[in-house]
């Protein structure tokens, strides 16, 4: 695969419309509807490397791509989901399932050129330094030092930003929140501190980590008492996924160019510019013209 076909992938992303839903109809889907209500809060399952219990955290996403607002624990839902199951070859039952969610997961890791560009064995090499602008302190997470991103990157952030903060009051209030606590991560340190502290980040940091290429970012969007911002562990990323930030994220950081890791309710990836972006003012600096090109 070439990598501008990789780079279309996460462009190409077309979605159902939200409609007016009638989540209480079609009683012939009453029974399942029960079923997804329970399992949205009880099922013990291992959808990544630990066990977790529901799929309240993935519940977003899912009603995202399905395009409906109706509770998991309706009629209306369930009926989303069969028309889902029925589109990518499973048993339109409208039940949710571990099959049924690997669908999901498959779907929007694709939507993630890095991963593609990982399947196809490329580690992308990271931008020059002359491409990659500095975050505003204001910007930058307490918690962790960041720095840089590619420019365009941090054009669409902002403009994501400025967005998030007047649509959403609550966002608004807290401006905490969506500030970043991971940007570009030089590869050679990303080594060094995996053989120094150990700290790999589960390997990724010391093989080929999305960081490096200066367009992923980790987005403060809450965290449970007693957890890191990035913790992976269940309980957390089910508070992250319940806030308004992460909600406002997976409705509209499309608009921006960035998709999501369901796994990390933080981390997010840059795909290219969109008409908001391209049709908005410019928050960030060009990219520096070397010396030489200059006229
Ligand atoms: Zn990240």
């Amino acid at each position: 695969m070439t990598l501008v076909a990789v780079l279309l992938i996460g462009l190409g992303v077309a979605r159902p419309a939200l409609a007016e839903d009638d989540c209480g109809g079609r009683p012939g889907f009453a029974g399942i509807a029960m079923v997804n209500g329970y399992s949205f809060d009880w099922m013990v399952w291992r959808p990544f490397d630990q066990t977790e219990r529901g799929w309240l955290a993935y519940l977003p996403l899912i009603s995202r791509e399905l395009g409906t607002a109706c509770g998991p624990d309706t009629p209306g839902f369930a009926v989303a989901l069969a028309g889902f199951q029925k589109r990518y070859g499973l048993v339109a039952n409208g039940l949710f399932t571990r099959d049924t969610f690997q669908v999901f997961k498959g779907l929007w890791q694709e939507r993630r050129p890095f991963v593609m560009a990982r399947v196809a064995d490329i580690c992308p090499e990271p931008p020059p330094q002359s491409e990659l602008g500095y975050l505003d302190p204001t910007e930058e997470h307490a918690d962790r030092m960041v720095r840089l991103l590619q420019y365009d990157v941090l054009n669409a952030y902002r403009l994501m930003v400025r967005a998030a903060r007047a649509e959403v009051p609550e966002i608004a209030d807290n401006p905490e929140l969506l500030q970043v606590f991971s940007s570009y991560r030089d590869p050679e340190a990303d080594a060094a501190r995996c053989a120094r502290e150990g700290n790999c980040d589960g390997l990724r940091r010391a093989v080929c980590s999305p960081h490096r290429t200066g367009t992923a970012i980790d987005l403060y969007v809450g965290h449970l008492a007693g957890h890191g911002v990035d913790s992976t562990r269940w309980a957390n990323r089910r508070h992250q996924t319940r806030g308004p930030a992460y909600r406002w994220l997976v409705e509209n950081a499309h608009r921006f160019g960035f998709v999501p890791y369901v796994y990390e309710p933080w981390h997010w990836e840059w795909t290219g510019p969109t008409t908001e972006v391209l049709n908005s003012e410019r928050l960030a600096p060009r990219p520096h013209i070397p010396p030489m090109m200059v006229k």
